[in-house]
């Protein structure tokens, strides 16, 4: 397993910028020396000595046969992951063997999976891939503190190529509290001053009873999830800035006087943290995705989307299939591209590049309209651009002690995505009813033809969210 960390520093001067748009007030903590540490995907990460495995529907898991093939590979069961959005499936299709396991073997990944693919009971064998956030870096001389993403051509005779929000905020439209997102992501500040307002809950769970109210296998889940910890604290302090982040692109409270303003001012957005220090496993992914599709199900509340602002690893089957869950159930799985600046029609970057109904990958552009420059691409596999250029957005910040509400700009097309999901959740608040490939048709045909995006994703354009 490789793994490279980048250490860095950032100083930001200190601003006080009145945005007249949005009546926010933006402040960039003085003198601020904040040093973060990121996790950059690699391609093709995994758990070494540790393969995912599910077995054909007719096998029986604890089976001999099953056995057998445990022990070509010297495997041992770490975990049987089966969560309720695949037992759901496995109701409604009649799956004998469903579940998906996650096997220690004494062997190589790559040779274990040669061994398996063989199999005659095996559907499929592959790497417990590892994921990595897609945020490039704070950007030291942001000085002009406008959050350029939500102006447009309307909004701004300087910031043309925002994604338009501050249009749609001027006709009334700014979201609806039965909208709710999902971010899958390290973890969420859900108290911080400039998000608590649209932070969702669980409805069905009550705080700090220790029993599971709703029954979806986990006690007090009450802001979503943590799977890299397997426990209900979904905040564990700076390090989940990059979650944080996101979720303040997609709704920072709007018009409140403090901070930045999201894409969508009035939503609901719950957190299953799966990204941890050392990134994300695809066996966490799976159950982070399925734990949206279940809360949806569960509860009936509208959850249009998941923002994914991450990946790294090769094609998952598993996950695929996760996704694929997601789908049936209505629910968009927005997907940053990448930030390698790879073409992805010719090298695939996961999960952006599943072929799921409901998935839209986004680029990231920068402030003049340019791509940016470490943004993915692909003509056929990338959708759309956002701005992921210096955005400004929520995260927690260390002072003495304590952790405080702080604002810091980063890059990334971890930032460009929250855009997209953010306008999502927009579009389905002045819709109740709409579905989700209404919504994905919606955020595509409305795109503006942008000439760095010719010929580099689907629609040629960025996102405009002006009519949403
Ligand atoms: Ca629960």
């Amino acid at each position: 397993m490789k793994k490279i960390l980048f250490r860095f520093a950032v100083v930001l001067t200190g601003i006080v910028v009145l945005n007249s748009c949005s009546e926010e007030k933006m402040v960039v903590i003085e003198e601020l020396v904040a040093v973060e540490t990121v996790n950059v995907p690699l391609a093709n990460q995994f758990v070494e000595n540790q393969v995912i495995v599910k077995f054909k529907s007719n096998v029986s898991l604890f089976g001999k046969s099953a056995n057998s093939a445990l022990k070509l590979i010297k495997g041992t069961i770490e975990e049987v992951i089966s969560t309720n959005a695949m037992q759901a499936e496995k109701m409604e299709k009649s799956l004998k063997n469903y579940e998906i396991l996650v096997v220690n073997t004494e062997l190589t990944t790559m040779e274990a999976i040669g061994l398996l693919k063989g199999h005659p009971d095996v559907e499929y064998a592959e790497p417990n891939w590892i994921y990595g956030h897609y945020a490039t870096s704070n950007d030291p001389f942001y000085t002009n503190g406008s959050l350029w993403g939500m102006y447009g051509d309307a909004t701004s005779p300087t910031n043309q190529f925002g994604s338009q929000a501050g249009e749609a905020w001027a006709a009334g439209r700014i979201g609806s509290s039965t909208v709710y997102i999902g971010i899958i992501d390290e973890g969420l500040m859900y108290f911080h001053e400039d998000l608590a307002a649209n932070v969702g809950r669980n409805p069905g769970e009550i705080a700090r009873n220790g029993i599971d109210d709703d029954r979806n296998g986990y006690i007090d889940d009450v802001y979503g999830w943590d799977f890299d910890g397997n426990n209900n604290t979904v905040f564990d302090g700076v390090s989940d800035d990059h979650g944080t982040h996101v979720a303040g692109t997609i709704g920072g409270v709007g018009r409140n006087r403090l901070g930045v303003a999201g894409v969508v001012w009035n939503v609901k957005m719950m957190s299953a943290k799966f990204l941890g220090s050392n990134g994300g496993t695809a066996a966490n992914a799976i159950k982070a995705v399925d734990y949206f599709t279940d809360l949806k199900t569960r509860h009936r509340i509208n959850l249009v989307a998941t923002n994914n602002s991450w990946g790294g690893g090769g094609f998952s089957q598993a996950l695929f299939n996760a996704i694929e869950r997601a789908n049936r159930a209505g629910i968009l799985f927005i997907a940053a591209a990448g930030n390698s600046a790879n073409n992805n029609d010719v090298n695939p970057s996961y999960p952006a590049s599943y072929t799921n109904a409901n998935v839209i990958a986004v680029a990231s552009i920068t402030n003049t309209g340019a791509l940016s420059s470490f943004s993915n691409f692909g003509a056929t596999t990338v959708d759309l651009g956002a701005p992921g250029s210096s955005i400004m957005s929520t995260v927690p910040q260390r002072s003495g002690g304590r952790i405080i509400s702080g604002y810091v700009s980063l890059s990334g097309t971890s930032m460009a995505t929250p855009h997209v999901t953010g306008a999502a959740a927009l579009f389905a608040a002045s819709r109740p009813g709409v579905t989700a490939s209404q919504i994905r048709t919606a955020i595509l045909s409305r795109a503006v033809a942008t000439a760095s995006l010719n010929g580099r994703c689907l629609t040629g354009g960025r996102l405009n969210a002006s009519n949403f």
